[in-house]
């Protein structure tokens, strides 16, 4: 008997349907006959409820929330989400790198933090990192990097000998894998870790004058972990641990929140400065440039339909608004490429109609048709126009966020500078910021994960590697490797 307080399941097409439970069949016992649409409709549209799955950042989940500037950092930026006292939406989705869309949450891994700020100004992206550097700084070897990380072409599994491959070959991996090993390398949930830029961007003033800038996004819940032990557990006791954790705190009114803070660099400094500040590899050490509070980004809506709204959210670098611009770091300049195409490739052409990554803010675009379009286009179609169509205004909208750049077309590694060196950064990582607990930690998470399958030579060269960027650390990962 059907409830008439219920309403009526209908098909795609606004069609009442008659049954929920039974086909239609020449009677009960008969054949199914082909003119049940609904029963068609059902199973089609079933077999096509998978979209591509990311590559990589497959496995993740976000929210919604607001960002709210407490701080005046106009004299830097003139973007309209960072003026005095601006709220403005956003959606944030957190990640894992390499794992897919089913993997456990809680693998040693980089955790993405991807922003959407839904601005006055348009859609304004920022794909960050729970760290502030990343394992390599050309985008040739991006591709290289992930196969590495993901499975093997014969068997199909992960593989640590050829993850210390690509490392070893790789030392500029050295800053980020030393990270990686360390205790932030599995946070305890995505509320308790922070996210950066990692690019450094630009910022433009109303006067023209311009910075550099990058981001850090420091969590207000406070840092913390999961030893290598926990995280080996929650990943066979509920793989979706951070997914869920993040899901109820928002559900019980424990919403987390973000302090972003900037480090400012004056534009010429960036030619004399010690090392290239565009090099991924590298942070900008506070103790130079110190970090200044922007505002605050608060969490408070989950999604209602987690495919719509995260699976098919296209977060891409390239939304930059007016007075927030690229910097010549050669990763950001092909991430400004990739992601675009990403998701052309996994959603079509017309992925910015979804709503999820809809702007705000009036659209007045050239684009036409395509697959799956669903707002109409007017004419004109074309630009220059004589017939009321929208035009572009130079004059108020300068193409501010700009540099020179000359020389011969080469393919070549950055310029060295006086401080330029990949073992540096991560050996101050390992002497001047963890203690002697921490350290201890970093040693047993190497020698674990040297321990399984990795071979001679990469085997030698991963203990180089380390004594590389700590003589002591080094010999310590090698003997109790050697131990067995
Ligand atoms: P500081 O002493 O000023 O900063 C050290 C920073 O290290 C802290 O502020 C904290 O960053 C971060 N940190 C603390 N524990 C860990 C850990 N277990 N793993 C990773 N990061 C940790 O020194 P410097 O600025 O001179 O940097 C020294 C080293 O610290 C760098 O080589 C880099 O590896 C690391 N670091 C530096 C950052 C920077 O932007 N300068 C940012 C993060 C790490 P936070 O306050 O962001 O939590």
């Amino acid at each position: 008997m059907a409830d008439n307080n219920r309403k009526p399941t209908t098909t795609d097409a606004g069609i009442p349907v008659a049954s929920d439970e039974h086909s239609l069949t020449v009677g009960p016992d008969g054949p199914i006959l082909l003119q049940d649409h609904y029963l068609i409709e059902q199973m089609a549209q079933f077999n096509r409820e998978r979209i591509p799955e990311r590559q990589p950042h497959a496995k993740g989940a976000g929210a919604f929330g607001r960002f709210e500037v407490t701080q005046d950092v106009s004299a830097y930026t003139k973007a309209a989400v960072f003026q005095p006292g601006t709220k403005t939406d956003t959606l944030i989705r957190f990640s894992t790198v390499a794992g897919e869309r089913g993997s456990p949450d809680t693998w040693r891994d980089p955790r993405g933090f991807a922003l959407k700020f839904y601005t006055t100004e348009g859609n304004y992206d920022m794909v960050g990192n729970n760290t502030p550097v990343f394992f390599i700084r050309d985008p040739l070897k991006f591709q290289h990097f992930i196969r590495s990380q993901k499975r093997r072409a014969d068997n199909g599994l992960r593989d640590h000998d050829m993850q210390w491959d690509f490392w070893t070959l790789s030392p500029e991996s050295a800053h980020q894998v030393t990270w990686l090993m360390g205790d932030r390398g599995i946070p305890k949930t995505w509320r308790h870790m922070n996210g950066y830029s990692s690019h450094t961007y630009m910022w433009v003033n109303a006067g023209g004058e311009r910075f550099w800038v990058k981001y850090h996004f420091k969590t207000d819940q406070g840092i913390d972990f999961l030893t290598q032990e926990e995280a080996d557990r929650m990943a066979g006791e509920d793989s979706d641990y951070h997914r869920r954790d993040l899901f109820q705190a928002i559900e019980r009114g424990d919403h987390p929140s973000w302090t972003l803070k900037v480090q400012i660099m004056p534009f010429q400094e960036a030619e004399t400065y010690r090392f290239n500040p565009f090099d991924l590899t590298k942070v900008w050490p506070h103790g130079d440039y110190p970090l200044h509070e922007v505002g605050r980004l608060t969490l408070d809506r989950n999604p209602t339909d987690f495919h719509t709204e995260i699976e098919q959210a296209a977060f891409e670098p390239n939304n930059l608004v007016p007075g927030i611009g690229p910097s010549p770091d050669k990763m950001l300049l092909a991430r400004l490429f990739s992601y675009a195409d990403a998701h052309r490739a996994r959603m079509g052409v017309n992925y910015k109609q979804i709503p999820v990554n809809r702007p705000q803010c009036p659209v007045h675009s050239y684009s036409k048709d395509g697959a799956m379009r669903v707002e109409n286009v007017t004419d004109p179609v074309y630009a220059p126009n004589s017939k009321g169509g929208p035009q572009a205004d130079g004059e108020r909208f300068p193409e501010a966020e700009v540099w020179n750049a000359s020389g011969e077309f080469v393919r070549a590694a950055y310029t060295k500078r006086k401080d330029d060196d990949d073992w540096g950064q991560p050996g101050a990582l390992v002497r001047k910021v963890m203690d002697d607990e921490q350290r201890d930690r970093l040693v047993s998470n190497v020698v674990g994960h040297l321990k399984q399958g990795v071979t001679e030579p990469v085997l030698e060269r991963a203990f180089e590697y380390w004594r590389n960027i700590d003589q002591e650390i080094g010999d310590r990962i090698a003997k109790n490797v050697q131990a067995g």
